[in-house]
């Protein structure tokens, strides 16, 4: 495994690969089990695995986060290693935004502006926008990797990697959960056990949410109900808790296509997200979902 700090180091050492398709996986380091499931995935469907480890600072609405984020390069390269990773790309903050930078990404619409992106400001996409979109000039990989935990991120690239004609296949890769269902997250280490048993009201209400569609329920208004409750009876308050268009993030009305359920909740003092997508309704003659967009 070699481990690189510089697109021009990069790109030698993808020169001189020895083919086949390149798989990437863009993270933030501080790998857990959802990071390696990424991987993983990404490692059976290439030639050449690359990972990048790199805490983007234009993406961080709060200092305090930025600074509390945790960066454990050393155990990263031990888990990089171990899941068959070929070459890490860990550059430092000169080299993503050299003196001089001025060129932001911004993907506009309710895709990027509704939920986390009222929630955590215009900069929050922005930052990831332009962070991806650089990262995936440098890589040029054939597929890149990305969470359906950050359902709203994935929208995102989406939208950009088609706007912008990025020749990359996005997969997208299901939820990692802890035993307890509580999404795995590199945030997750700062809940003391008494605010990790709340923060497990979040995975309860998407399931109840789950359980009620399955049982029928069409109305979001009703399905939102159920979810808030199972929140409020925990004492969790979510920041938001929409039911929306996994593709464009209008909200929606009535459960005929794919609904994303999406949580946005603080729990003590760190900031959790989840979501869930139900199904589309399916009716014994004849489907009134017929799919597109
Ligand atoms: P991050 O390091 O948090 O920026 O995440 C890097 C990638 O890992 C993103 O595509 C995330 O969506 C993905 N990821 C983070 N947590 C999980 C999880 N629990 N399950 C699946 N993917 C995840």
């Amino acid at each position: 495994m070699m481990v690189v700090r510089t697109v021009a180091d990069l790109r030698a050492a993808l020169r001189d690969r020895r083919g086949g398709s390149v798989g990437f996986v863009p993270t933030m380091g501080a790998l857990h089990e959802g990071h390696v499931s990424l991987l993983r995935a990404a490692r059976a469907e290439n030639g050449t695995l690359v990972l990048s480890i790199f805490v983007n600072p234009t993406q961080f609405d709060e200092q305090s986060d930025l600074a509390a984020y945790p960066r454990t390069e050393e155990a990263d390269l031990g888990i990089a290693d171990d899941a068959g990773v070929d070459v890490v790309f860990a550059p430092g903050g000169d080299e993503v935004y050299p003196a001089g930078f001025s060129t932001m990404v911004s993907v506009t619409g309710p895709v990027a502006e509704t939920l986390e992106g009222a929630q955590r400001g215009r900069a929050h996409f922005d930052g990831v926008a332009t962070v991806v979109t650089k990262l995936l000039l440098s890589v040029l990989p054939d597929a890149a990797y990305f969470g359906a935990k950050d359902a709203q991120q994935v929208a995102v690239i989406r939208r950009l990697v088609a706007d912008l004609s990025i020749p990359v296949r996005v997969v997208v890769c299901p939820t990692s959960r802890d035993d307890d269902g509580l999404a795995r997250s590199s945030r997750n280490a700062r809940l003391t056990p008494e605010e990790r048993s709340r923060a497990l009201a979040i995975p309860r209400a998407l399931s109840a949410v789950t359980d009620a569609a399955a049982a029928g329920v069409t109305d979001t208004e009703a399905l939102r109900a159920d979810a808030a409750a199972v929140l409020s009876d925990a004492g969790v308050e979510p920041e938001y808790l929409a039911l929306v268009d996994p593709v464009s993030f209008e909200p929606v009305a009535a459960r005929r296509g794919p609904v994303l359920v999406a949580i946005a909740a603080r729990v003590g003092r760190t900031r959790l997200i989840d979501n869930v997508v139900l199904e589309p309704v399916r009716e014994p003659f004849g489907t009134p979902y017929e799919g597109g967009a």
